[in-house]
């Protein structure tokens, strides 16, 4: 079939993805949900298909590739287990784009080959206790000591932390100077100094790790902070902007994923006598959910070729975020209800969808400030 939004060698990496996914992916994710493991079966498998390589300068170990190769990997992934994508983005679009992004020959020619090679994983810690959404309010403290820099402070929820063997870390040079005193540096994990603490809990993505991080004292070598000094703050947003294409990605893979489990069960379940997708009221709800991910992707899609165009993307990626979210988690409470009391139950694909799209509504960015940029961007302000 021809789809006017991909062109053949998306079809072929989306139909490659979507095989693995149904035969590798799907079958363990519930029992990694249940279990909070690490997929490390899904990641070495997907390093073996080069994923982590994708749209990385093949100078470093790279391979050709686009935003929109990133949103569909995404998007498959999450369709099957939506941990094994936010460990997936995480790494390649916070961590290795941002040194492919913004680091010097030196630090790429240093870290990229281990990253696209996925000998390690890659995290972002950028959220305080006390900034998140304000996220200029950090105050992790940087300071300069003989042959380098000192850390000083906390982080919280950063995801895959408690496996990463790099973290970009964002902090501070003076608290007082907001988003005009943000550096961005490359630490290598783990290391003297840093207390790596996983947080328990979580609602959804529970096979992913997310940590709280404790810095006292730790060394980064002069070489490794990322760009000029007081340069962190605009960096960091232009990867988070890039970000917010693979959680509208990985919102997608969720909503379809709810999509595809109720036209399942709708069609063996029966009331009354009767199939339950032979009442007009699931039908209704089968349609709304198709109709809501068919525009929700075709916005992702969109704003991935806008960035990979060299467009302007941001209020794009903002729009995508904020609709591919809400479709995501109406269409996994949808398939709850389609499901009925079975849904509400675990483990039942349907109630691990409604606690992992929730999350697609807080990360990178909330629902409010995705709203609140996209406003902005129309006011001029
Ligand atoms: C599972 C998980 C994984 C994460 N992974 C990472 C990671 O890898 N790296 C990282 O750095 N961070 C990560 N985060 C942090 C995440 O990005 C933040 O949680 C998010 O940005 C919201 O910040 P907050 O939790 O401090 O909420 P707050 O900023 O305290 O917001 C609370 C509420 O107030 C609203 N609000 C805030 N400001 C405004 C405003 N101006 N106008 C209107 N409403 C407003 C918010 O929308 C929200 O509803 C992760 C979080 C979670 C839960």
């Amino acid at each position: 079939m021809i789809d006017p939004y991909l062109n053949e060698s998306d079809i072929l990496l989306r139909n490659t993805i979507r095989d693995f996914v149904d035969r590798e992916l799907i079958p363990h994710a519930s029992r990694y949900d249940v279990n909070e493991e690490f997929p490390s079966d899904a990641m070495s498998k997907l390093s073996k298909m080069g994923l982590f390589r994708l749209s990385i300068d093949e100078n470093y170990g790279g391979v050709e590739g686009s935003n929109l190769h990133l949103a569909i990997v995404t998007e498959e992934l999450a369709r099957g287990c939506a941990s094994t994508a936010v460990i997936y983005a995480t790494h390649l679009s916070l961590c290795t784009k941002y040194i492919d992004l913004f680091g010097s020959h030196k630090q790429k020619a240093s870290y990229l080959p281990n990253l696209v090679a996925s000998n390690v994983l890659g995290a972002l810690a950028l959220t305080e206790a006390d900034a998140g959404s304000d996220v200029a309010s950090i105050k992790t403290l940087v300071t300069d000591t003989k042959g380098g820099f000192l850390i000083n402070g906390s982080k919280h929820f950063i995801t895959n932390a408690k496996e990463a063997g790099i973290i970009i870390v964002v902090a501070t040079r003076n608290p007082s100077l907001g988003s005009k005193g943000m550096e961005t540096f490359i630490l290598e994990t783990p290391c003297e100094g840093l207390t790596i603490t996983p947080q328990k809990g979580k609602l959804g993505v529970r096979a992913s790790s997310t940590c709280e991080l404790n810095f006292n004292n730790v060394f980064i070598p002069k070489d490794n902070r990322i760009g000029r000094p007081y340069k962190g703050f605009p960096m960091t947003m232009q990867v988070l902007d890039t970000g917010r294409i693979l959680i509208a990605a990985q919102a997608l893979g969720i909503a379809q994923m709810a999509l595809d489990a109720s036209i399942q069960y709708s069609r063996h379940r029966k009331a009354f006598g009767n199939l339950i997708s032979e009442f007009q009221t699931i039908q209704n709800m089968l349609a709304n959910m198709a109709t809501d991910i068919e525009a929700a992707r075709l916005l992702t899609y969109r704003c991935a070729s806008l960035s990979d165009y060299n467009q302007p993307f941001k209020t794009e990626a903002s729009m995508a975020k904020l609709f591919a979210s809400k479709v995501a988690v109406e269409s996994a409470s949808q398939a709850v209800q389609i499901h009925g009391g079975v849904g509400y139950f675990a483990p039942n694909v349907a109630e691990r969808l409604y606690r992992d799209a929730k999350i697609t509504e807080i990360y990178e960015g909330t629902s409010e400030i995705q709203r609140i940029l996209i406003a902005r961007s129309l006011l001029n302000q």
